[in-house]
């Protein structure tokens, strides 16, 4: 390869020329277990031919009409789909090509939200530290990774961070986990104190963390309690359940198994399953008819927003989800996959936890498995299991600085949802060897 293509992908990378089911062949013939459905993206594996059909049948009536001027069925056909299966109260979707882009607009959804209803000093947000939202300037302003920040600060929307939603280093002597996260909870009330709540427009929080901390899900309870400082104060519920939404957990949306709805939430990987790029930011019925009601329409758009190729791949990933009834499938293969980890890392010497719901699973990788100290960042330990994982045949998707943006490394897997239970088997092995050959 000539190597002229910019970003991540590298002339250095095996090259991907197909896909079937749970695996990815390369071009010299070397293939592929999809551990992490690459960034929890494949939930369906590679090259559904339920939705490979829907694309080509929406490709041979029409590709593209500019949503300035029509709507689509394709995009209709979703967005009542999403409806139809969302959380109470959620009754409107917006459909855009990716994470950050839905992120972006569920900002700017609530600020214009706030300008229309005569609050217009609500502009600030309020996120977590170690939190990832998306890479565009409004999405990288909520999150709370400072090394990917700070390059580009002053961001143009106001975010300030509180305590990560569970993290069981930051627990006191003998304090319970459900403790530690009401206790976590309360920091959004002491910040909303501290900026005073009539300059607050939106808490935004994953329900499940995944990219920065490895499938950490909220302890019981943690999410009422953000709902209930957030209505007190007036303040909107932003869930991002770009990685952990669309049945990766076990339910359709996450936050289903916290007992809450959002008051705006954001889709994206696994709607499109990697057939198409899109994304979707659905809101409450409050919030459109204020805006209906006000101005008359949100002030917003990009050119390929509800794109009908795109639509017609997400309306046939949520129906194979749906009508495969695959989310009992994620639920009982979570389980699978939770019992292969126990078996295989319970007692490593170098897994401090696993976690995770449904196929969203996370492993920690720490020095000392009794302190749970970390190792040196200068190791790159998540890296070099990355590295060995392809070797043996396997993708999984590390990161490090779980812990505070530098110490911590962690790996997430989110394999499709039809990986079968001897698949499960093989995903643990290699990982295993991989994790072996990394600390060799
Ligand atoms: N939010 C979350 C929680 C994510 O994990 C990501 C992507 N890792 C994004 C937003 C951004 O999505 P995209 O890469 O599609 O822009």
């Amino acid at each position: 390869m000539a190597g002229h293509v910019f970003g991540r992908s590298s002339a250095a990378m095996p090259t991907a020329v197909s896909g079937e089911g749970c695996y990815i062949r390369d071009a010299e013939g070397r293939s592929y277990l999809d551990g992490s459905g690459g960034a929890a993206v494949s939930c369906l594996g590679h090259s559904d031919p339920d939705v490979r059909a829907a694309i080509h049948d929406q490709l041979d009536r029409i590709a593209f009409a500019h949503t300035g001027f029509f709507t689509s069925e394709a995009a209709e056909g979703l967005a009542d789909l999403l409806i139809a299966n969302a959380p109470e109260g959620v009754e409107k979707v917006y459909l855009l090509s990716g994470g950050s882009e839905a992120v972006e607009a569920a900002i700017k959804l609530a600020r214009q939200y706030f300008l229309e209803t005569g609050e217009p000093e609500r502009h600030r947000v309020i996120a977590r530290r170690q939190s990832y939202h998306g890479n565009t300037l409004g999405a990288l302003a909520a999150g709370g990774n400072a090394w990917r920040r700070e390059k580009y600060a002053p961001l143009l929307v106001e975010t300030s961070h509180i305590a990560p939603c569970y993290e069981y280093r930051l627990r006191e002597d003998g304090e319970s986990a459900e403790d530690y996260g009401l206790r976590a909870a309360n920091e959004l009330e002491d910040e909303i104190a501290r900026l005073g709540p009539e300059t607050v427009m939106a808490f935004i929080a994953e329900p499940v963390v995944g990219a920065t901390a490895g499938a950490v899900p909220a302890v019981r309870g943690y999410f009422k309690r953000i709902r209930e400082i957030c209505d007190r104060h007036g303040i909107l519920l932003i869930l991002d359940e770009v990685m952990c939404g669309m049945g990766r957990t076990g339910t359709l949306f996450a936050c289903e198994q916290d007992g809450i709805s959002p008051d705006i939430v954001t889709v994206a990987k696994g709607l499109g399953a990697g057939y198409m790029p899109i994304g979707a930011m659905l809101c409450s019925g409050r919030i459109f008819g204020a805006i209906e009601g006000g101005s008359g329409s949100f002030q917003h758009g990009h050119t390929y927003h509800g794109h009908p190729l795109a639509a017609a791949a997400g309306h046939a990933v949520l129906s194979a989800i749906l009508g495969r009834e695959l989310l009992p499938q994620v639920r009982q293969r979570g389980e699978a996959l939770t019992d292969r980890l126990q078996a295989t890392f319970g007692q490593h010497p170098h897994v401090g936890d696993i976690r995770g719901r449904g196929l969203f699973r996370g492993i920690e990788l720490v020095a000392d498995r009794g302190t749970k100290a970390p190792f040196d960042p200068e190791l790159k330990l998540h890296a070099k299991v990355k590295k060995a994982a392809l070797a043996e045949g396997l993708i999984c998707y590390p990161a490090g600085g779980t812990i505070d943006g530098k110490h911590g490394d962690h790996i997430l897997l989110a394999p499709p949802f039809i990986i079968s239970e001897d698949q499960i088997g093989e995903l643990t092995d290699k990982l295993s060897r991989a994790i072996d050959a990394a600390l060799a």
